[in-house]
């Protein structure tokens, strides 16, 4: 689970980390307050889960309040790499003086949390990883032990720093790795770590990454998360597996092998699929109607393909789509299903009993999909 900006900064101040003064607002009449609590200049930034902001205009400056409001304005009606800006964050303006990254990942090869710090960071860090890699420093922490504070400012010796920030640096990377070892994350990021004329080290932008394993365990992180009604994770509601794709087939399936199958058997047919939907049709009821219900709220998906073999009982599958078919009053779009493993018989009864023309039913995974595409290139595309 990636959360937000503002939600991150939350945890990085409840560790002891310095972040910038600063508000989220929603509204922006809400702008002349907030900015008279934090101060004029103030920066105002997307709340998106895409990286990039600041290269894309997503992070904005502005020197009045009329100005700030008028950007809020702007921002929260529109959108940033594809994602709606519902929320900005403002905060006061650092006077910045130099630049860095840091972060710690969990790297699977080594099999332990890395360390990873520049002393040139901000928006060009994947390009100044990649050109001169000799300005990033890599130091793996044995997870048994944890950091060790010759390890910290072994990390501050090997990434070149400047000498006056080396007792704040060294502070600011051991609660870092305090975060990212409480919260069990996968990342966190403080990109850039900023060094202000005041002499003072601050995370002015900041990511952590939660291991999706461990979220039990963290009942009010998970609670922070502010849910986007467009973020793929908020639409399956944890309940499948959802990856929305660029075509227009809805495909759901139980099991990811399942669902790679039928999108290259679609694929074979000519068709392009929608997402990938790995629903464990036959576990939960609620989940076929979920499943059905948002990819027929997606614009974009014009068929429905429900493709799987179960060793599960095809007939409860077949009167959970059927039920679902008859709750959702929206669907407008025909729905394919093939059905096959144990009681397939009886679920083909139960799916030729229910009258619908928006069903249609197939016997075979390539009948299925071929079915699909064939019905997929009728219906008008894109349907608005
Ligand atoms: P990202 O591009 O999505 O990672 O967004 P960031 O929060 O990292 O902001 C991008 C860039 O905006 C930073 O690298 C800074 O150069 C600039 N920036 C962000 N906050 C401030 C600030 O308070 N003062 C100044 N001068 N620049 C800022
Ligand atoms: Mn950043």
């Amino acid at each position: 689970m990636k959360l937000y900006e503002a939600s991150a900064k939350k945890v990085f101040q409840e560790f002891g980390l310095s972040i910038p003064k600063g508000r989220l607002v929603t509204d922006p009449l809400d702008t002349q307050k907030v900015v008279e609590e934090v101060g004029v200049p103030c920066v105002m930034k997307a709340q998106v889960l895409a990286g990039g902001r600041g290269k894309g205009g997503a992070i904005r400056f502005a020197g009045s309040v009329e100005e700030a409001r008028e950007t809020v304005q702007s921002m929260l009606s529109s959108r940033f790499k594809g994602f709606p800006i519902r929320r900005v964050l403002i905060e006061e303006k650092l006077d910045i003086d130099k630049e860095f990254f840091m972060g710690i990942v969990t790297d699977r090869d080594l099999e332990s949390p890395l360390i990873i710090v520049s002393p040139v960071g901000g928006v060009e860090i994947e390009e100044i990883a990649k050109r001169t890699p000799a300005k990033v420093a890599r130091i793996p922490v044995n997870p048994v032990f944890g950091l060790a504070d010759y390890e910290a400012r072994l990390a501050f010796f090997r990434a070149g720093l400047p000498s006056k920030v080396f007792p704040s640096f060294v502070d600011t990377l051991k609660r870092l790795y305090r975060v990212y070892w409480a919260c069990e994350a996968e990342l966190t990021e403080a990109n850039p770590l900023v060094l202000t004329t005041d002499g003072r080290l601050i995370c002015a932008d900041a990511r952590l990454n939660i291991d999706d394993s461990a979220l039990f365990r963290h009942p009010k992180l998970k609670e922070a998360k502010i849910i986007d009604p467009e973020d793929p994770e908020a639409l399956s509601k944890g309940r499948f597996n959802y990856v929305p794709l660029e075509g227009n087939i809805g495909i759901i399936s139980s099991g990811a092998g399942s669902c790679m199958a039928t999108m290259d058997l679609v694929h074979e047919k000519g068709g392009k699929p929608a997402c990938f939907l790995d629903g464990h049709l036959t576990m939960k009821p609620g989940t076929a109607q979920a499943a059905i219900g948002l990819l027929a709220s997606r614009p974009e998906v014009n068929v429905i393909l429900i493709s799987t073999y179960t060793g599960g009982r095809c007939e409860k599958v077949a009167e959970r789509i059927i039920d679902a078919m008859k709750n959702l009053s929206q669907l407008r779009i025909p729905v394919v299903v093939r059905l096959q493993g144990r009681n397939e018989d009886e679920a083909q009864e139960i799916l030729k009993s229910y009258d619908s023309p928006l069903l249609k039913i197939a016997k075979s995974p390539l009948e299925a999909a071929e079915m699909a595409v064939r019905l997929g290139e009728k219906h008008e595309y894109p349907r608005k």
